[in-house]
């Protein structure tokens, strides 16, 4: 069965006006809550810059006045999809923006409907969430724009050290293997020699594109050089590491870049490392482009374990 909805657009400007004309019809008990509620949801709510931190305490502090079940958050853009509470059958949806910005969608549930009147109040707190929830999506994008390169759209080397020292600690907390895969465009220099420097950036995109589109996790990408990337593969052994390799090899021989209408080949090389009991980041990745060269030395376009 589809779920009754009620669905909305708020749009933050005419929601204060709704807001500041509603109240004085409500002259009781009620709207005083509702103002107290408001209040300290305005100072709970500026304590973080993390959308996912706000919107559990705004969650959470709902409840006082009043109970839903279920909280969903969605902002495609943001890449940010969160849920609190268990699903129930009656819903509530508004798409929220604030100057023609897109701030995402909110989802209420619960198991009975919603009130005119409760709608609302919904409304008056949601207003709430304006500033916290537009600061959190402008520190999101720029811990993002930090984090990632801006031609390939990969990690950057300060997410991938950090990527690194994370999932090592984890790999060895919970005895599970990790392995990387370095991989080193073949003959790249040819390509800028021979199409110029434009063509190949868009080769390096292209690979880019190629090599997120058969990974799981794309986060675990990273620009390590000029023509070099950085696959980190969290609680995989060799074996599976090589296959995924192999995967990623033929995804860029089969790349179909066309340059003055006629196809550019394109291949990779890549040495694949898995962590040894104890062995430091650096001696991981010395091990990686070790077999990185290997690979090259036999012949290119093909993938290499490190010894
Ligand atoms: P090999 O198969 O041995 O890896 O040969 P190669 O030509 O790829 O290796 P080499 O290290 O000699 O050349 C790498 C080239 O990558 C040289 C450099 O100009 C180019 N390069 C590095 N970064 C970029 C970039 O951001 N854009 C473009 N277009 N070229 C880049
Ligand atoms: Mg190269
Ligand atoms: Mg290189």
């Amino acid at each position: 069965m589809v779920p009754p909805k009620q669905s909305n657009t708020i749009d933050f400007d005419a929601a204060k006006l709704q807001r500041l004309a509603s109240q004085p019809r409500q002259p009781s008990k009620r709207p005083l809550d509702l103002l107290e509620l408001r209040q300290q949801l305005n100072l709970k709510l500026q304590a973080s810059l993390e959308a996912e931190r706000i919107l559990a305490v705004f969650f959470r502090e709902m409840q006082h006045l009043l109970p839903v079940e279920y909280l969903a958050y969605h902002h495609a853009g943001a890449d940010l999809h969160l849920e609190f509470g268990d699903s129930a059958q009656h819903s509530a949806d508004y798409r929220l923006t604030h100057d023609s910005e897109y701030l995402g969608e909110l989802c209420f549930r619960r198991r009975q409907r919603f009130s005119e009147a409760e709608l609302v109040q919904l409304e008056s707190l949601m207003a709430c969430l304006l500033y916290p929830l537009r600061n959190a999506l402008l520190y999101r994008a720029a811990v993002q724009s930090a984090l990632r390169d801006a031609l390939t759209g990969t990690g950057n080397r300060i997410a991938m050290d950090q990527a690194l020292t994370r999932e090592i600690e984890v790999a060895r907390r919970h005895l599970q293997p990790l392995s990387v895969l370095m991989l080193d465009l073949d003959h790249f220099k040819q390509i800028n020699d021979a199409y110029g420097h434009s063509i190949g950036d868009d080769a390096l995109r292209a690979v880019a594109t190629a090599i997120k589109a058969s990974l799981r996790n794309v986060d675990m990408v990273f620009r390590f050089g000029g023509e070099e990337f950085l696959v980190l593969l969290s609680n995989t052994p060799g074996g599976s590491a090589a296959q995924v390799g192999e995967r990623l090899r033929r995804a860029v021989e089969e790349l179909n870049l066309a340059v003055d209408g006629k196809r550019l080949p394109l291949s990779i090389s890549l040495g694949c490392a898995t962590l040894n009991g104890g062995e430091s980041v650096d001696d991981l990745l010395r091990r990686a482009d070790d077999a990185l060269y290997s690979a090259k030395r036999d012949g290119r376009n093909r993938l290499a374990f490190a010894s």
